[in-house]
């Protein structure tokens, strides 16, 4: 393995959870080998010394019953597999070896102390040939002051622990394995949604293509949030950006007119030389077209703003019967002038938590429509309906009505009717309205009929919150006027 694939593995989390994952499976999975071989072991030990506690009651009954020709019997007469591990020896009073009887493997001689009537002595022993091999020895004091002892070698102990030892090395083997494969499995599994973040995000950046998103996610934990977190950011990302893209558009189409307008003005002036008269009036045509190129400028930028979930509302608890009455004031002169009446139908106060200046824009430029589009002789009937959740504002006039297939159009950019055109106007009115009343959480509609007048109903949630449609226990979708 290369160093850079090392590195990698190093700084790959899934990798790093695996290991540590292994390492504590493993680690306690050998600890319970060890007790479980531990307690066998103490068990299986434990055992052979009552055995040869036994065999050396058995040793000395024999020898006080018969002395030493007794004993060297009793060894001579014990079964060959017997004799083969069996220790026999008898130290006399005076430290002298009175007989021993030895496995043939015990060759090495090595320096046991030994505990004897109360004061420790050395003796010398016989041991079996491989020194790392275990023995077990009992000794006893007899009447007559010598000391027998009896020992075994611990083979049959071995043969019994070998094989234990051995398949508890393979399972702990196997536990490491199966560990770091758990572990990897688990870890990769876990870390899914971030590599399919991290491969959204990397699409994103090479192919510049912003509808990529992370494949949904049905899980609520918190890389399901996260993952449900990162589309919606997407999701703004891209209709900012594409609501960007558009306004500039829009911005690039609809200044070209005014300021080519302005500029050809502007250029009459200059050569009008020295009538002062001319040069007054192009330059106050300057002055309206760049107001009109200010005014397409920031109505753009407010509906951007709004759409992108950008526009910053500063809401309130506002009486919108109140509000209403204030817009229709402005435009009393408007009416009075194309002598269309104008009718409130505003029962109680009836509050909402709207951002007045924002809504204010909004009822005026309804008004500003239904003016606009009645002619003499028609009426504006302007009604506030309070409802328990919501507020529904209505604006009916007589005038012109919309044809059914111009009625989705009206809310686009710029768009104006075939029968307005007749009529000052931006094209922007209608966008602004439904961009603002949306970014309410509330929802604009038309009703209307080609010379049959129309009926634009705004429908505002009262609560203020930004999620007020949730918290009334609907989407905003279905905030639908009646
Ligand atoms: P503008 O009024 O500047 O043309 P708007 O965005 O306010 O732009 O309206 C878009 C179009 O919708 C208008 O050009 C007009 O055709 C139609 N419209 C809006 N309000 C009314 C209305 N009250 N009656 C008839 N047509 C209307």
């Amino acid at each position: 393995m290369s160093f850079d694939l090392l590195e990698r593995a190093r700084r790959n989390i899934g990798v790093r959870l695996s290991l540590w994952y292994a390492f504590i499976f493993t680690l306690s999975t050998v600890a319970l080998l060890a007790l479980a071989y531990y307690l066998l072991a103490a068990a299986v030990g434990s055992k052979d010394r009552e055995v040869l506690e036994a065999r050396l009651k058995e040793a000395a009954a024999v020898y006080e019953g018969g002395g030493l020709g007794a004993l060297r019997a009793w060894v001579r007469n014990q079964p060959p597999e017997q004799q083969r591990s069996l220790f026999v020896r008898l130290v006399d009073a005076f430290n002298d070896v009175a007989f021993v009887s030895a496995p043939d493997e015990w060759i090495t001689f090595r320096n046991v102390p030994t505990v004897w009537a109360g004061y420790r002595r050395q003796l010398f022993l016989r041991i079996p040939k491989d020194e790392e091999r275990d023995f077990t020895l009992a000794s006893a004091v007899l009447p007559d002051g010598a000391m027998l002892q009896v020992g075994r070698s611990t083979d049959n102990r071995e043969t019994l622990l070998n094989p234990v030892r051995r398949s508890f090395a393979l399972v702990g083997s196997a536990t490491l394995l199966l560990g770091f494969a758990a572990g990897a499995f688990f870890a990769h599994r876990a870390l899914q949604p971030v590599r399919q973040i991290v491969a959204t995000a990397r699409s994103i950046l090479r192919t510049g293509q912003l509808d990529a998103r992370v494949p949904g996610r049905q899980s609520t934990d918190e890389l399901g949030e996260l993952v449900g977190l990162f589309n919606t950011l997407l999701d703004q990302n891209e209709s900012l950006l594409r609501a960007m893209r558009e306004s500039l558009d829009n911005v690039a189409h609809d200044l070209r007119t005014p300021l080519t307008r302005l500029r050809g003005t502007a250029e009459l002036a200059l050569q009008s030389g020295a009538d002062p008269v001319a040069t007054r009036e192009a330059l106050a045509d300057c002055v309206e077209e760049s107001e009109r190129v200010l005014a397409i400028l920031n109505t753009l930028m407010d509906i951007t703003e709004a759409e992108a979930g950008m526009m910053r509302l500063q809401r309130e608890p506002v009486d919108l019967c109140q509000l209403i009455r204030e817009v229709i004031e402005v435009y009393e002169y408007v009416a009075e002038e194309r002598k269309v009446g104008v009718r409130a139908e505003l029962p109680a106060p009836c509050r909402a938590e709207v951002d007045r200046n924002r809504l204010r824009q909004v009822f005026a430029n309804l008004l500003d429509n239904a003016l606009k589009y009645t002619d003499a002789g028609g009426t504006v009937t302007v009604t506030v309906r309070d409802e328990p959740q919501q507020a529904a504002v209505v604006f009916r006039d007589t005038g012109l009505g919309i044809p059914a297939e111009e009625q989705d159009k009206i809310w686009t950019r710029l768009y104006r009717g075939d029968k307005s055109r007749s009529q000052r106007g931006l094209g922007l009115g209608l966008s602004l309205v439904k961009a603002v009343v949306e970014a309410h959480r509330g929802r604009v509609s038309v009703a209307s009929a080609a010379g049959q007048g129309s009926a634009f109903t705004v429908v505002l949630p009262k609560a203020g919150e930004a999620g007020a449609g949730e918290a009334a226990g609907r989407p905003p979708g279905e905030l639908t006027p009646r």
